[in-house]
């Protein structure tokens, strides 16, 4: 059976905004269509929200935004409640690590990058170089190319996903980019989850992968 993310992995939007300025955002198009920020290119955030993390569970903290951009007392809160609920994972993620130093993440704090292409791959050593944490996580999502031979040396838990909506210019992962990644992330002992439209459009149930890590199935017992 093909899982939903969103079935493990709740979204906890605290923060809404960025300005990377994607193609492809999604946030953005979600964000104006419910009018949930006057400019987008400007995050806001409603901190009660954080305080979900107490409870165990998955949780992803940059759905609607990207971390690089938020305010350091937003980091530290969030990096505070994990801290005080070790047992829950809190995920994150940003396409700007060069933007960003940080040494004092929590050990359930996953600290990841985006990458969707080759021009991308600058993020994997900038991630590890400007971020030091425990737990390292990649998204290839949407993924555009293939992306060769890379080094996941650290990397734990990937995900890949295909592009979605029908925006202008969209393209469609293929098979064998999927394959080829697949064959590199085993070689580093990452953990895999395909997006549950990679699945259908893609790669077929037959071929799904979905693996958490062991503390993100802990924090969903
Ligand atoms: S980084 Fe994420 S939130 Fe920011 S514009 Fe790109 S897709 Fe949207």
């Amino acid at each position: 059976m093909v899982v939903c993310i969103k079935d493990k992995i709740k979204n906890i939007n605290a923060v809404i905004g960025c300005n990377i300025g994607c193609r492809y955002c999604y946030a953005k198009v979600v964000a104006n269509r419910f009018g949930l920020t006057k400019n987008f290119s400007k995050p806001i955030a409603d901190i009660h929200k954080l305080e979900r993390l107490r409870k165990p569970g998955v949780y992803f903290l940059t759905g609607m935004s990207d971390f690089y951009i938020w305010e350091k007392q937003w980091l530290d809160k969030s990096f505070e409640l994990l801290r005080e609920s070790p047992k829950t994972v809190g995920i994150y993620l940003t396409k700007a690590p060069n933007k960003i130093k940080l040494d004092d993440v929590p050990n359930n704090a996953w600290m990841g990058v985006t990458i969707t292409c080759k021009n991308d791959l600058w993020r994997l050593k900038s991630l590890k170089e400007n971020i030091k944490c425990k737990n390292y996580h990649v998204t290839f999502e949407p993924l555009f190319e293939d992306l060769g031979d890379i080094d996941l040396s650290n990397i734990r838990w990937i995900v890949i996903g295909t592009e979605t909506g029908n925006c202008k210019g969209k393209i469609d992962a293929q098979k064998e980019w999927v394959d080829h990644l697949v064959e590199v992330a085993r070689r580093y002992d990452c953990k895999i989850f395909f997006k549950e439209e990679l699945v259908h459009k893609v790669m077929g149930e037959e071929n799904s992968i979905q693996e958490l890590t062991d503390e993100m199935e802990d924090a969903l017992r």
